[in-house]
């Protein structure tokens, strides 16, 4: 085992010995996944949870119900999620790629192969690479590491540096450290996102953080200020990063609890 799988591996124990298992995602099955990964698209979950909750009052939270929607009609029910004119047409994008490709059957497209699938979902309005390895790893259970603003913070703040920071660098890091396995590929990233709100934090609480005594940073060997810069930055130039975004108060859930 490389020293860099090892420390992928040791993170990952010592996030689940703090937090235990987090169960993601909370859905009453795929599509809703589906739903909730493109709703949560620069927003907070909480708003999130308001619009699922309109859609399942209005019996719209399945392929056929919603077909049967207008545009105007769906933003109107998934408006607490913000954005809500150009996620109803991210839905209804979606929609029409399962029509077109899978004749609208979702478990026949959550059966395509895992690459043939990825690129589906990629070639689809609305779904980065962020949102569409959501869908594969907590709708279709596919192995994809799930990488975002909070992945990307934390694993530089411990000292980690991918070849590039892109998308695709970094998940490529994880991929290579870890077992092909979609589920320890969606619990690992659920931490990152649990660590992300309780200690890795804009300003980050090293004091509490489980993590303290293997990362750079807590070991203050790197100042945060100015990787915390760098970080956010590359985040925002980097189209494949623009899918879920580190809020503001870092306190608030951008993920599900
Ligand atoms: S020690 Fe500090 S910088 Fe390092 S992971 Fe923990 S909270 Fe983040």
């Amino acid at each position: 085992m490389t020293e860099r799988e090892d420390r992928v591996r040791d993170v990952y124990e010592r996030l689940v010995e703090r937090y235990g298992p987090r169960g993601w995602w909370p859905a009453d099955g795929p599509f809703e996944v589906i739903v909730g990964a493109i709703l949560t698209q620069r927003t907070a979950w909480t708003n999130v949870e308001k619009a699922l909750a309109n859609l399942k009052q209005a019996g719209a939270l399945s392929p056929a119900a919603m077909r049967a929607l207008s545009a105007a009609e769906l933003a109107e029910l998934i408006r607490p999620s913000g954005f809500y004119r150009s996620k109803a047409r991210k839905l209804l994008a979606f929609l029409e790629m399962l029509d077109a490709g899978f004749e609208g059957d979702l478990e026949r497209l959550l059966a395509a192969p895992r690459e043939e699938l990825r690129r589906a979902l990629l070639a689809t309005h609305g779904i980065g690479a962020e949102t569409a390895d959501v869908i594969l790893v907590y709708a279709a259970r596919q192995p994809f590491f799930v990488v975002d603003a909070y992945t990307r913070r934390t694993f530089s703040r411990l000292g980690f540096r991918p070849g590039r920071d892109t998308y695709d660098a970094w998940q490529r890091l994880f991929e290579e450290s870890l077992p092909r396995d979609a589920a320890l590929f969606g619990e690992y990233h659920a931490l990152i996102v649990e660590h992300a709100k309780d200690a890795c934090r804009a300003e980050p609480l090293c004091d509490r953080c489980a993590l303290a005594e293997v990362c750079e940073t807590g070991l203050g060997r790197h100042q945060v200020a100015g990787d915390e810069r760098v970080v956010q930055d590359a985040a925002a130039d980097d189209e494949d990063m623009e899918d879920f975004v580190v809020a503001e108060d870092a306190r608030e859930r951008v993920r599900p609890a």
